[in-house]
């Protein structure tokens, strides 16, 4: 058995695991991608991370996960399917299967994108990461649809292979940092298009057209790939019926991620926190390891 099983293995989890092994606890963390790195895998650059200004997203994955690996946490590539807790033990069922018990458990399982639920949505050139797809569309134009730090990141990136971006935000303001929309502003090919719902994605098989309602008129934008950037939903699924999560979803915790179930706790993105970060995440991982070693010791 385990003193602390971590779900999740972004920087939430992976900080976990450190503290975990720094106090000599055994920790296993399990993950739904084999050497993945959450979220932060997929950013292009981390602005505000103190003391590592600039660092790309995957390079800061990859060092949280070998300064884990370092310190001897173990490893599962396993998506998790139940969590229950019976006489004081919680036991982690698998997709495959398999389950594994512990004492207590750091819950750092993260978002995923949130899905722009419109005809056409599925099909090929829709895409949720920039970063990941972004090279396909030299010299090509495209729509990010969304008005967060996301969508204009987003923007901002695809403005260096794109021939045009258009920015499609359904109000009349972006809701990201001013230093991100100083940026936007100042580059020639991204072009705005305020109070504008998406209403259907056009195609044969790939995007051709993005039909909006633009100040509530019909608009079609010809274009070639679509990227969604409408902001993201907690993986908290597993957790429904079992801990208290707000209307929202998220886990109901505060900074210590003390969560409604003794022993369960809750670290990143998935809890209720006024600044989701990676600067934020790493420091539950590290507070919900001294909740949890407070636990163990009663
Ligand atoms: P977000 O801040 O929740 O923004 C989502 C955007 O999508 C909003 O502008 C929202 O519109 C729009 N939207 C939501 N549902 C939509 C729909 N169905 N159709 C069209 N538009 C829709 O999400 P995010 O940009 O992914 O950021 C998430 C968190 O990560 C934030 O806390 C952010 O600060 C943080 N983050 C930080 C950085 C950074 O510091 N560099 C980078 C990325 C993310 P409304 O404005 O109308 O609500």
């Amino acid at each position: 058995m385990f003193d602390i099983i971590i779900i999740g293995s972004g920087p939430a989890g992976m900080t976990a695991a450190i503290y975990a092994r720094r106090a000599s606890l055994d920790a296993l963390v399990l993950e739904k991608d084999a050497m993945g790195s959450g979220q932060i895998a997929v950013t292009e650059q981390v602005d505000n991370y103190p003391g590592l200004p600039r660092i790309g997203g995957y390079e800061l994955g990859e060092k949280f996960r070998e300064h884990a690996e370092e310190l001897g946490a173990s490893f599962s590539e396993n998506e998790v399917a139940a969590l229950t807790k019976t006489d004081g033990i919680f036991t982690v069922f698998m997709k495959d299967g398999t389950s594994v018990t512990g004492k207590s458990v750091i819950y750092a399982a993260g978002t995923s994108y949130r899905r722009l639920e419109i005809p056409g949505s599925q099909l090929l050139g829709v895409s949720y990461c920039a970063t990941c797809d972004g090279a396909f569309y030299q010299n090509k134009t495209v729509a990010v649809v969304g008005g967060g730090d996301t969508a204009l990141e987003d923007a901002l990136y695809l403005s260096r292979m794109a021939k045009q971006v258009y920015l499609v935000h359904r109000r009349d303001a972006f809701r990201a940092n001013a230093s991100l929309q100083k940026q936007v502003a100042q580059t020639g090919n991204i072009v705005p298009v305020l109070c504008a719902v998406p209403t259907e994605i056009v195609g044969e098989k790939h995007v051709e057209a993005l039909k909006l309602l633009h100040n509530d008129k019909p608009e079609d934008l010809q274009l070639d790939g679509v990227f969604v950037a409408i902001g993201s939903v907690p993986n908290t699924e597993l957790l429904r019926g079992i801990a208290a999560l707000d209307a929202s979803g998220y886990v109901v915790a505060g900074e210590d991620g003390v969560t409604s179930v003794s022993g369960l706790f809750a670290a990143g993105d998935v809890r209720t926190k006024l600044l989701r970060q990676v600067v934020t995440a790493v420091a539950d991982g590290a507070n919900c390891v001294a909740s949890a070693e407070k636990y163990l010791l009663h």
